[in-house]
């Protein structure tokens, strides 16, 4: 697909406001990072916004009343990265190899389908998704990034 390009900046803002009215009630904060000037994209950005989605109604369930998420976007030689974090109680290690399989979930009422969506996504664009090392929920999103000349 050849959409316009937009902003990772905006790509990011969008979401956070459909997602206001959950981030309100449970007094969430979000920081956000973005390199300057903020890089743009144009590939599978539906896709981008359903990961999108999935990483943060996921720390959204993972992280109680005024927790905190953060969302930083890193430019670097021919990628892309971001990295979601949450200040919940992150993955237990039992879990770490299983998240990304379909229907594993830990919800009552989860699908386990969320990761398992996104990796999809992820591996359709040659990127990478991965757990990080942060104390609470944190993935890391890599795609192939070149940059538009203009
Ligand atoms: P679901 O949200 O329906 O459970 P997902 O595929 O989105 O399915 O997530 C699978 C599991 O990964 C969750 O049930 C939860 O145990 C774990 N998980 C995902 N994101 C986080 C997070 N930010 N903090 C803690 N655990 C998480
Ligand atoms: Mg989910």
């Amino acid at each position: 697909t050849h959409a316009e390009p937009v902003l990772v900046s905006d790509l990011v803002c969008d979401i956070l406001k459909l997602l206001s009215p959950r981030l309100e009630k449970s007094r969430i904060s979000v920081e956000t990072t973005f390199p300057d000037p903020c890089p743009r994209i144009d590939s599978d950005l539906e896709g981008l916004q359903s990961i999108l989605i999935n990483f943060l109604e996921n720390a959204l369930d993972a992280t109680g009343s005024g927790g905190s998420i953060r969302i930083r976007c890193l430019e670097e030689e021919g990628f892309l990265t971001l990295h979601v974090q949450d200040s919940g109680p992150g993955i237990p290690p039992e879990s770490r190899d299983r998240i990304f399989e379909p229907f594993f979930t830990t919800k009552p009422h989860g699908t386990g389908l969320g990761l398992a969506i996104c990796r999809k996504i992820i591996d359709d664009l040659g990127g990478d998704l991965r757990l990080g090392d942060g104390p609470g929920g944190h993935f890391i999103l890599t795609i192939p990034f070149v940059p538009f000349s203009s």
